[in-house]
């Protein structure tokens, strides 16, 4: 959106009050997503009455009825729809082509699928967003080759619901095979033009076969983050979630084969309605088994309007709060251990901060470049190879071979 209101003459401002337009992103997945963004809402409508606010995304708010040019026509292009009530006439296809590229950030993020038709218990997601759509494959293939064009070399594939992708045949294997070959450089040996970051992936066949695409490209980074939620069949079943701890673990091994240092992210929750401590303990097990690198723990919150929310043996929330905070502490322990597996191992960096000189491992580590001499022309987003010579606080520092 931002790369689209530049192209068309706007420019950027370093605060509010220079504003003519504020456009917030707005989200609903949480309630403390939905009440922060209220509240943001509110304070700009509060302290700037004459600027004109545009609120996007999920967030259940009247004034995002009131979408821009611009913001209809993405959505239209994500939708594969005409921007029927748009000024100009474009097809879907010739608002793509024109779509600019944003160029602000390090990493491109190429939206493949948004929606989702699950039926998780504690989900609103599908209420806010309806049911699963996807991006038509080839007008991904044109925006991966002008994202590479325009010089950005790590993809990330976003979605509500990866697995969900289906366009004209291609699931979201065939689709990560396609965007890694059109990554690869032509001579086996050199770097790759791009590499490819999968978001977070559901456990079961399609995340299997995804990983399998991941063990044929070495430019599919070796990072995987897996929704878990749980590590209690019992609470996974309550909470309808597709998947049982055993394909969890399954996925997280198959992705351990192709690396045995492949990056794990988690997305826990505590305090499902009728979680025991005894389940609790279960998902604290999963930590420790599998050493997930990087774990999001949300306490849970009932979401009006989910089946979740109806449940009657809800838990108190000092005991969400207090099982999240605990299972934080293993997982950043775990962290810090397995950053340290990296010493003496090479790794591939995406450079993003050309001061620091330190960008992103394939396996979403940040890792800086301690031995910056010898680097002096090295630039945001080059993709440089170094050897890890410290890891500190779950971080590496590396020097470029
Ligand atoms: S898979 Fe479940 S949690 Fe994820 S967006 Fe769909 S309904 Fe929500």
């Amino acid at each position: 959106m931002e790369a689209d209101y530049l192209a068309k003459g706007w420019e950027r401002t370093e605060s509010h009050s220079d504003a003519d337009l504020i456009v917030v992103r707005g989200c609903s997945v949480t309630r403390r997503a939905q009440h922060d963004c209220e509240r943001l809402v509110a304070h700009i409508k509060a302290k700037y009455p004459a600027t004109r606010l545009i609120v996007t995304g999920c967030l259940r708010d009247e004034s995002a009825e009131r979408l821009s040019p611009a913001v209809r026509r993405a959505r239209a292009i994500l939708e594969g729809m005409n921007a029927a009530d748009d000024e100009d006439e474009e097809t879907p296809q010739e608002i793509e082509e024109d779509e600019p590229i944003p160029m602000r950030t390090a990493r491109a993020y190429l939206k493949i699928q948004d929606g989702c038709s699950g039926k998780c218990s504690f989900c609103i997601v599908p209420q806010f967003r309806g049911p699963s759509f996807s991006v038509p494959f080839s007008s991904l293939m044109r925006k991966t080759e002008r994202f590479i064009e325009a010089g950005y070399t790590e993809i990330v594939l976003t979605g509500c619901n990866l697995i969900l992708y289906a366009s004209g045949g291609k699931r979201l294997p065939e689709l990560v095979d396609a965007l890694a070959r059109l990554g690869e450089s032509a001579d086996e040996k050199s770097r790759p033009r791009c590499r490819i970051r999968l978001g977070s992936i559901e456990p079961g066949a399609c995340a299997l076969e995804t990983v399998d695409v991941m063990a044929a490209h070495a430019n599919v980074c070796r990072y995987l983050h897996v929704p878990a939620q749980s590590g209690a069949d019992r609470i996974l079943t309550a909470m309808k979630r597709p998947y049982l701890v055993r394909d969890v673990v399954e996925l997280v091994e198959r992705a351990k084969r192709v690396s045995a240092l492949a990056g794990i992210g988690f997305d826990l929750m505590t305090g499902f309605p009728g979680e025991t401590e005894m389940d609790f303990l279960s998902t604290e097990g999963l930590i420790k088994r599998l050493c997930p690198s990087n774990v999001h723990v949300f306490p849970y919150s009932e979401r009006p309007g989910t089946i979740a929310a109806g449940l009657l043996d809800a838990i108190p929330r000092e005991v969400r709060h207090d099982r999240a905070r605990r299972l934080a502490a293993v997982a950043k322990n775990h962290r810090s251990q397995f950053a340290k597996k990296f010493i003496g191992q090479q790794v591939q960096i995406v450079i993003e901060d050309e001061k620091e000189m330190s960008g992103w491992t394939g396996e979403y580590f940040q890792c800086r470049i301690d031995n910056k001499g010898r680097c002096a022309s090295v630039k945001r987003r080059d993709i440089v190879e170094a050897r890890v010579t410290m890891a500190r606080h779950g971080a590496l520092v590396a020097a470029v071979v």
